[in-house]
């Protein structure tokens, strides 16, 4: 295997790019931030159009998990895994193997979960080559569930801004999305009462929604313009542009694709047309919370009472944001980047410490 570092203009501390003529294997593994602990990141699986397509989408996750865990104040770094591959010609043990033998030349400093295009039973094959993997049926498991009660608090805290009650049972709920986290919120969500609107790329998915939990599908174009109380984007990043945003009836965007803003400004955007963003990471950090389980010895409880926590979370956000005039994405921005500053001024405080105690 091949593996060469890339210097990018970036604030990442490492990027890596691995290829095995053998296999066909192409990968990236972007470290993002590992001052709080190591990084940690799932493996994307796509089929990105070139290198480059791969690369921002590496370096925009990355950068994305450092503020994820900075957020709850976990003390886990940022990073991100991508494998560029046709899910539909892939010899899966052979790939999957190969990335293992990738994400273990880094000895820990990243630890990689599943994400967007992989599963749990691929990286039950990462593990066959690194102990750096989480996510297994054997440990904490799917964390699609914790996510998507994670997006369902957030929507909740949202909710009790906007109209004055968290209340989600007279509301609608557009989902883009019906894989895994969209599934299990659409579940929560009919569990309350709330009316659903679905669309997916995959027919078979809008239609196990539809059967389950009586929701109407629409076609992926129309999803953005329904009629809905609530956006919740469930699919992939860069969803909310200069494009859709004109189109979006809803009063709330909360859901649990990452980087759902294709820009920064896109945030400020969406408050001009009086729309409450709920900022992706502070959201779907349910995962993560799940992760923990494996990662720092948490006991599912304790994951559970985190990801309930992302209620009051979110509520401090939209108290910054509209105490300072900004958007939410800045303010959760703000609170992230003080717990990393604060963390690291107290690690460096104890390493400081602990030198001055050895000379002792
Ligand atoms: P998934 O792959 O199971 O589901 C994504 C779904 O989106 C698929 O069914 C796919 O067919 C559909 N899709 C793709 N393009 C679409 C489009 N244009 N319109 C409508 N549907 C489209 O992934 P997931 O695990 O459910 O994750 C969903 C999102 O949430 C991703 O962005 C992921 O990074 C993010 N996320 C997931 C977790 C988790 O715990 N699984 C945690 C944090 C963030």
């Amino acid at each position: 295997m091949e593996i060469s570092e890339k210097s990018t203009n970036s604030e990442h501390e490492r990027v890596l790019f691995a290829h095995e003529a053998a296999s066909g294997y192409r990968g990236i593994i972007a470290i993002h931030s590992s001052e709080l602990g190591p990084a940690i990141g799932g493996t994307r699986l796509w089929n990105y159009a070139s290198e480059d397509e791969a690369l921002t989408d590496a370096l925009r996750l990355s950068r994305g998990m450092t503020y994820k865990n900075a957020l709850p104040g976990l003390p886990l770094g940022g990073g991100k895994a991508v494998i560029i591959a046709d899910a539909k010609s892939l010899d899966r043990e052979t790939i999957f193997r190969a990335h293992g033998r990738f994400v273990e030349t880094l000895g820990g400093r990243f630890i990689t979960a599943e994400d967007v295009g992989t599963s749990p039973a691929d990286m039950a094959i990462v593990r066959k080559e690194t102990s750096h993997v989480g996510g297994l049926l054997s440990g904490a498991g799917d964390p699609s569930p914790f996510t998507a009660r994670g997006v369902f608090r957030a929507m909740q805290a949202a909710a009790s801004y906007v109209w004055n009650g968290g209340d989600l049972s007279r509301v609608t709920v557009a989902i883009q999305g019906c894989g895994n986290v969209g599934y299990h919120l659409a579940k929560s969500l009919n569990a309350v009462g709330a009316k659903l609107i679905v669309s997916d790329v995959d027919p078979r998915k809008v239609l196990r929604v539809v059967d389950e939990f009586k929701a109407v599908g629409v076609a992926p174009d129309d999803i953005l313009a329904v009629r809905a109380d609530i956006f919740a984007p469930c699919a992939l990043g860069g969803v909310i542009n200069d494009q859709t945003i004109p189109r979006l009836a809803a009063r709330i965007v909360a859901g649990a694709a990452n980087n759902q803003l294709l820009e920064e400004r896109h945030g400020e955007m969406l408050s001009e047309r009086g729309i409450l963003y709920v900022p992706d990471y502070a959201a779907n950090a349910g995962g993560v919370f799940s992760g923990c389980i494996d990662l720092l010895g948490w006991d599912r409880e304790r994951a559970w009472n985190k990801v309930d926590e992302i209620y009051d979370t979110i509520l401090g956000i939209l108290d910054i944001a509209s105490a300072e005039g900004i958007s939410t994405n800045k303010a959760a921005d703000r609170i992230a980047e003080k717990h990393l500053r604060e963390s690291v001024a107290t690690k460096s405080t104890k390493e400081s410490f602990s030198v001055r105690a050895e000379r002792i």
